[in-house]
């Protein structure tokens, strides 16, 4: 299976080529095919299996294609939610790498630094957020942010995620997103917790494991 293959546009498979990628991964060929499609989508994998591109590909191309000519400040269109800043920093690096002939825009937040810069920068129109769920919350709670707009979530790395304790924070940021949404949730392993919280988020996914 080649990137061609899978369903990908034009400016998309031009920044795969610049990254020098051969061909997908096997979450990559499972996962973008389903993303593309619209529906939610359950998947176990770790981290090292190409698991960012395989949903943030699938997600920029339908964010492109059903962008609005006024995207508005402060409200994204996707959520990334990941556990800490590093992951955060490395799916934003990613988004910009991969968006780089599209005309989305991206930002990143995550505790632990100043939050007056982020708050600079969401007062710019913006379709992806990437964030940690702490500060997320925190920006929301100064009016910030608008989640409102939300059309796909993606919760990366939902096991480490409760594990850190993130569950009440999970839980607050999924009562401010719109109901009619596409999901997406990764995760390396399946605990109960984890299995509970797809069933509360999930409508009829797609499960796929690598
Ligand atoms: P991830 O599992 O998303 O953290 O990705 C692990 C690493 O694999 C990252 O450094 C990616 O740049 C790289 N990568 C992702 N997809 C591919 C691919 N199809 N071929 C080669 N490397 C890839």
């Amino acid at each position: 299976v080649q990137f061609a293959d899978l369903g990908l546009a034009a400016p998309i498979l031009r920044a795969i080529k610049d990254t020098g990628y051969d061909t997908p991964t096997p979450i990559q060929t499972k996962a973008i095919p389903l993303v593309l499609n619209g529906g939610d989508l359950l998947a176990g994998a770790q981290t090292g299996t190409g698991k960012t591109a395989g949903f943030t590909l699938p997600i920029l191309q339908r964010l492109t294609q059903t962008r609005p000519t006024n995207i508005r400040a402060g409200r994204p269109r996707c959520l990334m939610l990941t556990p800490t800043r590093e992951l955060a920093a490395q799916i934003k690096e990613s988004v910009d790498t991969y968006s780089k002939y599209l005309e989305l825009r991206s930002m990143v937040v995550f505790g632990g630094v100043n939050i007056n810069p982020q708050i600079n920068q969401l007062q710019r129109p913006i379709d992806i957020l990437v964030a940690t769920p702490g500060r997320l919350l925190d920006l929301h709670q100064q009016g910030e942010v608008d989640l409102l707009g939300i059309e796909i979530l993606v919760l990366d790395e939902a096991d480490r995620m409760l594990d850190m304790g993130f569950i009440h924070d999970i839980k607050k940021i999924l009562a401010l997103l719109p109901k009619s949404r596409q999901n997406l949730l990764f995760s390396a392993t399946f605990s109960n917790e984890i299995k509970k919280l797809a069933d509360r988020l999930l409508n009829q996914p797609d499960f796929i494991e690598v």
